[in-house]
């Protein structure tokens, strides 16, 4: 077995372009214009590089933001860089069979396997991969957050010897990094640092934020939203369970709702759903104080509902609450 630490640049359509509004058969995050990639070996000697320059099919005027932060010429896409299946079947010869892939952060694997599937080429390949900044935090700070490349640099004592925001630059560093971990813990506990991760703060959330938890295995929105508003809808003070009113749906797959403990009173439930790779839903789900400002917002919207429709709603939760009064 062997590490491919990978690191990747990609072009973006720059905001409101003919290019933004191209609707592809699979939607990518970006379209990879660089691969770089070093060989960790199993013993964690760092080993061979591979670089290569992508020309980019669908978004091919290069985001000047993208230049600017990578050093990337239009110029030098269109004279070096190769269409994308060959370049990935020069990178896959690279790596060899039996692989793990590094990456610095969550994105690149993503973003790899969209533009795989856009080219209607296989994923499996991708399938083992662990982000080093995981494994990094676990056993440097034992912090959650995600550090800076350079950040972990400065820590491990690795001097730059190459060119930021450059993938083989980027990636080299980062091979510099896990060389120094232990790898194999590193992978054994994986599982355990993604928890802890997923279940910490990162630093996005608004002021307020008390509780983060990730839910898993949803058959449907509709299942996890119910699980949301039921069994899962616990006060984060006593773990009691809390009574829902109405989700409202926000952009990107998110809901709000404003749950109530009878003891500890009201809170905001906020949740983000997204597909597995196995189809299920998994929630990310976000609980504020009553006080803050995002249950302001909730509150803005909720008066925004029209009228007939808060009857409904009304009317609706006092036969509810009717209800739930006759079982007991
Ligand atoms: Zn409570």
């Amino acid at each position: 077995m062997q590490y491919i630490v990978l690191d990747m640049e990609w072009n973006q359509p720059w905001p409101g372009s003919p290019s933004s509004r191209k609707v592809l058969p699979v939607q990518i995050r970006g379209e990879i214009i660089q691969i770089g990639a070093v060989r960790v070996t199993e013993d964690q000697q760092v080993a061979d590089e591979f670089q290569i320059m992508i020309k980019p099919k669908y978004y091919r005027h290069l985001n000047r933001r993208v230049s600017k932060l990578t050093g990337i010429k239009e110029s030098r896409l269109k004279e070096e860089g190769v269409p994308f299946p060959q370049a990935m079947e020069q990178f896959r010869q690279w790596c060899g069979d039996d692989i793990v892939f590094l990456t610095w952060g969550f994105d690149d694997i993503g973003i790899l396997r969209e533009n795989l599937q856009l080219y209607g080429l296989q994923t499996s390949w991708t399938e083992k991969w662990y982000n080093a900044q995981m494994i990094f935090n676990a056993q440097t700070d034992g912090s959650t957050a995600q550090k800076a490349l350079k950040t972990a640099m400065e820590m491990s004592g690795i001097e730059a010897t190459r060119q930021a925001h450059d993938a083989l630059g980027d990636a080299y560093h980062t091979a510099l990094i896990c060389a120094k971990l232990d790898l194999k813990r590193g992978a054994a506990e994986y599982d355990q640092a993604l928890k802890s991760h997923e279940n910490g703060f990162h630093g996005a959330e608004l002021p307020g934020c008390i509780c983060r938890q990730v839910f898993y295995d949803f058959a449907d929105k509709r299942a996890a939203l119910s699980a949301m508003a039921g069994e899962e809808n616990k006060c984060p003070v006593c773990e009691g369970k809390m009574l829902g009113s109405r989700w409202f749906a926000q952009p990107g797959h998110r809901y709000m709702d404003l749950a109530t403990c009878p003891e500890h009173g009201k809170f905001l439930i906020r949740v983000r759903m997204s597909e597995q790779p196995n189809g299920l839903i998994r929630v990310s789900r976000l609980t504020y104080e009553a006080t803050s400002e995002a249950a302001e917002a909730y509150a803005r919207r909720a008066e925004k509902a029209d009228p007939e429709d808060q009857r409904t709603t009304r009317r609706r939760r006092r036969r509810k609450a009717a209800v739930e009064n006759v079982k007991e």
